[in-house]
């Protein structure tokens, strides 16, 4: 079991070992180092954590439950927000306003919401479609099939900024297991990119604490990692 709260010296001291394991990584896989960025998932955890990494260069942050994710954006206006969490219609204005990136859109309505409720004044917001790779019947996210259907209505929207594409394989502990699902999507976005080379889709949102090494094997661009960064959450299980 890691420590729930960590000290801040600890904090510190995990955020730097992911970092170790991402170069480590790259240098494996022969991608240059920088190729991949770290998005500092805090759902759940203080804003003075927060803080602590960002004194540290750490500008990316994702969050899943939005009221407690405005909070924070308040308190650092100056970072960079990454919404992953699942989007009901209620909360896409929130989103709109106050994120610069929205990795979980995983359907069509989301997207146009989005595209809407995003102010004109600022930067298009940046877009992933979460992919449900394996296809499994519980997950969120849309089949291959049905992301090659949305992608082109999606890349059209003002104000919206297509990206590339985000996964939540099913858990692994073998690499190769872990590597399979990852190397689907990056086919995915390539093919993608194939289709319409206009895009230039150039995001690959993949990797958590368990399967980071394997993400970047396979291509990922931004890898998501909180527990290994902040330890464990203590209340909501995701
Ligand atoms: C919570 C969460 C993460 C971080 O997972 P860890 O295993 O704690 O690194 C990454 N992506 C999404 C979409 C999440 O909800």
């Amino acid at each position: 079991m890691t420590d729930p709260s960590p000290s801040l010296a600890a904090l510190t001291q995990r955020y730097q070992s992911v970092k170790q394991r991402i170069q480590n990584a790259c240098l494996q896989a022969n991608r240059p180092i920088g190729s991949v960025a770290l998005l500092a998932v805090s759902k759940t955890k203080p804003i003075k954590q927060i803080n602590v990494l960002a004194q540290y260069g750490q500008v990316c942050f994702g969050e899943n439950y939005l009221q407690e994710s405005l909070t924070k954006i308040a308190q650092c206006p100056e970072l960079e927000w990454h919404f992953i969490g699942p989007i009901q219609s209620n909360k896409t204005k929130a989103i709109a306003e106050h994120f610069q990136w929205v990795h979980s859109v995983d359907r069509l309505k989301v997207a146009q919401r989005l595209s809407r409720q995003r102010p004109s004044e600022v930067p298009p917001l940046n877009i992933l479609l979460e992919v449900n790779i394996s296809e499994e019947e519980t997950k969120a996210g849309l089949t291959p099939s049905e992301v090659l259907q949305v992608a082109a209505e999606i890349a059209t929207l003002p104000n919206l900024k297509l990206r590339g594409l985000m996964a939540i394989p099913q858990k692994q502990t073998n690499i190769e297991a872990q590597r399979l699902p990852f190397r689907q999507v990056r086919e995915l976005l390539e093919q993608l990119n194939t289709q319409h080379p206009e895009w230039k889709l150039d995001t690959l949102s993949m990797g958590m604490s368990g399967d980071l090494e394997a993400a970047i094997m396979e291509g990922a661009t931004l890898v998501r990692i909180g527990t290994d960064i902040f330890g464990a959450r203590e209340d909501r299980s995701n």
